[in-house]
């Protein structure tokens, strides 16, 4: 999939050194096309295995601006934005001699633009670019800092205060870790957690333990989710019963069509189909399927996922870090779910960098008794489930004061009133113009989706973002007007430090956008 056109790297800094052969890009075979005719409704005329062909409108435009005319506009807000970031071109260029891409992390290369973005200062809700370009911050990372950034979180700011006092790595447990874990069965349930650094960590770990425990060797997710940076899951099933992965760099090289199988979301048969062998140890899902666009459960759905694995014997696990928003409880807890396993990273401990995974007792007691039976230093030893860094001083902080200060039912209600004003607001914008595309909100978190349908399959729920035309202009046309929202799909955050003016300026700037998307301004 290709949004912008990156500027290539040069022959000199490509070539290859002391003999080695490299693969060419194109000896990379990607993942075998999706069989998309079920969406085709919504972009007849779309080339379904190129995602920016892929225009929900086209055919039945519904008022809706030629494609045409809406990438040129893409094109001039884009340029007139990157005009604005003349420092960051000289960081990134500068940048290319030390990094890839001339910068440090993965993600941030994620907003695949020609000039990627460099910040200088975040505080609250708000975000400066080295230009001083100054920005309402509407993704935070992904959602790692979204409840603020700074000072005005406390689970940042005495992080940051405890950092000068308790050092940061004792490599011995501290009081706060007993009251962090008693907050996790508050908020999620499950009676027993460890720590990690990253979703994707707690995600793998929990993975291996549903293993260890059950004895078996497959896991099993939906098809077209995300859990992180795992082998296993960084696969999906271009037609029943194919196993294909994402990209072409498996992070531990086994063969494809091993360790995992592939359900389709919402379809109860399918899951049966694949844990019916007993070989699977553990489904891994989230509670909303929530990367790129959405899909919902449908009624009965968790239910009926919750009989199958009693049934065959194995283990449930929510993933909950996309959708941790929800509520103080995140969704899990508000839609009640029944679960062995539950696992979330990212903004659990206000984006200091911090993971947890949380099991039940009989799972705890079953790796404990292992672990006492093998004895001190044997091969079974957990320490394995985990790296010298978690369960250190600032994200234990970091993550007792989010459960106790953040997380909690009065700091929701605040961000419950602020996110249902910017959804009514965009369903009463798309009314007053008559376009088809819909509001949605979960919790702190927003997106518009421009269909008119509510989706309950992934598929749809990448057709509703709207590339093509719809997905660059949106994205190019608010980043130039200083609203920095999700470089690759369409959500919005609410933090609780946004002011009433911040979300009325979204809200007008998003009413200029969708008049244009309308032709009922110029753009
Ligand atoms: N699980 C889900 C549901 C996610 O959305 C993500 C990241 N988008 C991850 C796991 C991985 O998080 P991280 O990159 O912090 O490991």
């Amino acid at each position: 999939m290709k949004l912008f056109d990156i500027p290539a790297v040069t022959e000199s800094a490509s070539a290859s050194r002391g003999g080695r052969v490299f693969r060419k890009a194109s000896d990379m075979v990607p993942s075998k096309p999706f069989d998309y005719s079920h969406v085709q409704k919504w972009a007849p005329d779309a080339d379904f295995t190129d995602l920016a062909s892929f225009y929900p409108v086209a055919g039945e435009k519904h008022g809706v601006i030629p494609q045409e005319q809406l990438l040129a506009l893409y094109e001039k807000y884009l340029q007139l934005w990157l005009e604005k970031m003349p420092t960051s071109k000289k960081l990134q260029d500068a940048g290319r001699k030390n990094m890839l891409w001339g910068i440090f992390g993965s993600y941030q290369k994620d907003w695949e633009t020609p000039v990627l973005p460099f910040s200088k200062h975040c505080d609250g809700g708000k975000l400066w670019d080295v230009d001083d370009n100054e920005y309402i911050d509407l993704q935070f990372g992904d959602t790692p800092s979204m409840f603020g950034h700074g000072a005005s979180n406390p689970a940042i700011k005495a992080a940051a205060e405890s950092l000068l006092t308790t050092g940061i790595d004792p490599m011995m447990g501290t009081e706060d870790q007993a009251i962090a874990a008693a907050e996790l069965e508050k908020h999620f349930k499950l009676p027993v957690w460890m720590h990690a650094l990253t979703a994707s960590d707690s995600n793998r770990y929990l993975l291996s333990i549903a293993r260890c425990v059950t004895g078996r060797p497959n896991i099993a997710i939906p098809n077209f989710t995300y859990h992180g940076t795992i082998d296993e899951t960084q696969k999906m099933m271009p037609e029943p019963g194919v196993i294909s992965r994402y990209h072409e760099m498996p992070q531990y090289y086994a063969e494809v069509d091993q360790g995992t199988k592939i359900f389709t979301w919402n379809d109860l048969e399918s899951l049966e189909e694949c844990l019916k062998d007993k070989s699977v140890a553990v489904v891994m899902m989230e509670p909303i399927m929530s990367n790129f666009g959405w899909a919902w459960p449908e009624e009965g759905w968790h239910e009926g996922v919750r009989a199958l694995t009693e049934k065959y014997g194995t283990m449930l696990c929510y993933d909950e870090t996309h959708t941790l928003g929800y509520d103080w409880n995140g969704a899990a807890g508000v839609m009640d779910l029944e679960y062995d396993m539950w696992s979330c990273g990212k903004a659990i401990s206000s984006g200091i960098p911090g993971a947890v995974f949380g099991m039940t007792r009989e799972i705890a007691d079953q790796l404990e008794n292992w672990q006492n039976e093998a004895g001190f230093f044997a091969g079974a030893g957990l320490g394995f489930l985990g790296n010298a860094l978690t369960g250190n001083t600032m994200s234990t902080v970091a993550l007792r004061v989010t459960m106790q200060e953040v997380m909690i039912p009065s700091v929701f209600e605040e961000i419950h009133a602020k996110a249902r004003f910017v959804h009514e607001g965009m369903t009463a914008i798309f009314e007053k113009y008559g376009a088809p595309f819909r509001s949605e909100i979960m919790g702190n978190r927003l997106c518009f989706h421009f269909i008119s349908d509510r989706a309950h399959d992934p598929l749809t729920g990448i057709a509703q973002i709207g590339f093509g035309g719809l997905f660059e202009f949106a994205h190019a046309y608010m980043w130039y007007h200083g609203l920095l929202i999700m470089p690759f799909f369409n959500m919005v955050l609410v933090c609780p430090q946004h002011t009433q003016e911040d979300l009325d300026k979204y809200l007008e700037v998003f009413d200029d956008m969708i008049a244009i998307i309308m032709g009922q301004k110029a753009g």
